[in-house]
């Protein structure tokens, strides 16, 4: 075989395991059917602004042994993501602090926000919440719900938020102080020059090639490598044979505008359900750039066909079922390792593939990475 490993998909799993695969001396071949690498966090640059092709991409981790393992990649900025909502011209801070409360109700307390937020949610009665509205009301009750969460969800999913599982709502934090950082992770930033200098370093030295679909050379690609590492749909390396996962897309509709700064945010999400996009996102204010002019992205979530990127998996109850299937399949596979978002059907963080890969690849090939995966 000319390689050890081929790895299918050049996103952040396929590259942390090609940089430790090549690093410990194995020969690897990165495929990638897009015409970069990255995956999803590839970034353009125009004109000086790094923008973020697939959508915004903030790194977060409590993890310190995977923070001190990206920033061997790049150096990280200070970065806060503080995310603004516009709910039908009315703006609130996020996530739902303090600062959010006062917006909303007046209330300048946490005792008089608790109390506020608490009569809402005994009014409700929920006890052991199924599903994500359930979730939500009876964390924060109905004004929150209707005014921040149901019409966002129900876009970004194209689902009532009564079918949506209700771990999606929890990734969200709920506080008492006036803290409006959308994560409680104790590290966060954006790569200084974007987070291709990370997948560029990673893959130094290592034969890449793009516009190269696995599915359009199967046969050939399989008989390259002795094993593959595979970031790709299962459901698609296995034919769909047990019927097709469902995946949320989204269309990306950029805007180049002579203004310097268009929103005075990198984040605003339209929280309303007739907006038909979820946010707006303004890429020079990752960097705290200083452009004369600005990038925005607003972003349209659909139902995915073939024809569109597959995002975000849909981890309600008959897709995960499905995906079982897949599992057991994947399990019994002695040359094939999967991961990633799509391989493993996991509504994973950049910090959460980054372990993942790491984890694998360590076991794969014996190796002394001393990090806490
Ligand atoms: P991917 O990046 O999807 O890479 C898989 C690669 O495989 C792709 O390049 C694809 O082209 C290639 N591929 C697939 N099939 C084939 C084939 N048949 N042949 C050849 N190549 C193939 N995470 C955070 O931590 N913070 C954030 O703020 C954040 N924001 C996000 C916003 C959006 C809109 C999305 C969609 C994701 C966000 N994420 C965020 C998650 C993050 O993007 C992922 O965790 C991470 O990039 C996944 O890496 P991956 O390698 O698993 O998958
Ligand atoms: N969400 C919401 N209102 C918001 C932001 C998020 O209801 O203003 C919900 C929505 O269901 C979303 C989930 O919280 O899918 C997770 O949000 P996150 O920002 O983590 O989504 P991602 O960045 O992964 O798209």
């Amino acid at each position: 075989m000319e390689y050890d490993y081929l790895i299918v998909g050049a996103g952040l799993f396929g590259s942390v395991f090609a940089y430790e695969a090549n690093k410990a001396g194995k020969k690897c071949l990165v495929i990638d059917k897009r015409a970069h690498a990255g995956g999803n966090i590839y970034c353009e640059n125009v004109n000086d602004i790094n923008v973020h092709k697939y959508g915004a991409h903030i790194f977060h981790t409590s993890n310190k042994d995977i923070w001190d393992y990206v920033n061997q990649f790049a150096e990280f900025n200070r970065y806060t993501n503080s995310p603004v909502a516009n709910y039908h011209g009315e703006l609130y801070n996020l996530p739902f602090n303090m600062n959010t409360f006062y917006q909303l109700w007046g209330v300048k307390t946490p005792a008089e926000a608790q109390a506020k937020i608490k009569t809402q949610v005994d009014k409700l009665g929920i006890t052991e919440p199924t599903n994500l509205e359930e979730q939500a009301l009876s964390l924060v009750g109905e004004d929150i719900y209707h005014k921040l969460i149901k019409g966002y969800t129900e876009k970004q999913w194209g689902r009532p938020a009564k079918e949506l599982p209700a771990f999606i709502i929890k990734r969200l934090p709920l506080r008492f102080t006036f803290d409006n950082n959308y994560f409680d992770d104790k590290y966060q930033g954006i790569p200084v020059g974007g987070y291709n200098k990370i997948i560029d370093k990673m893959l130094d030295g290592i034969e890449v090639r793009l516009n190269t679909d696995y599915f359009g050379q199967k046969d050939y690609f399989d008989g390259l490598a002795t094993k593959i590492v595979y970031t790709g749909m299962i459901d698609q390396f296995y034919q769909y044979r047990f019927g097709k996962l469902e995946y949320r897309s989204l269309r990306f509709e950029h805007e180049h505008l002579p203004v310097s700064n268009y929103q005075g945010n990198a984040v605003v999400n339209y929280t309303d359900a007739e907006t038909p996009f979820t946010r707006i996102i303004e890429h020079k204010h990752f960097e705290f750039g200083s452009q004369p002019e600005t990038v925005i992205t607003r972003e349209y979530p659909n139902e995915w066909t073939d024809k569109e990127e597959p995002y975000y998996p849909i981890n309600d109850t008959r897709n995960t079922e499905v995906y079982q299937q897949y599992k057991e399949l994947a399990a019994s596979e002695k040359n094939v390792i999967f991961g990633g978002r799509l391989a493993e059907y996991k509504y994973y963080d950049m910090h959460h593939v980054i372990a993942h890969a790491l984890k694998k690849v360590r076991t794969e090939l014996n190796l002394a990475i001393n990090v806490n995966a």
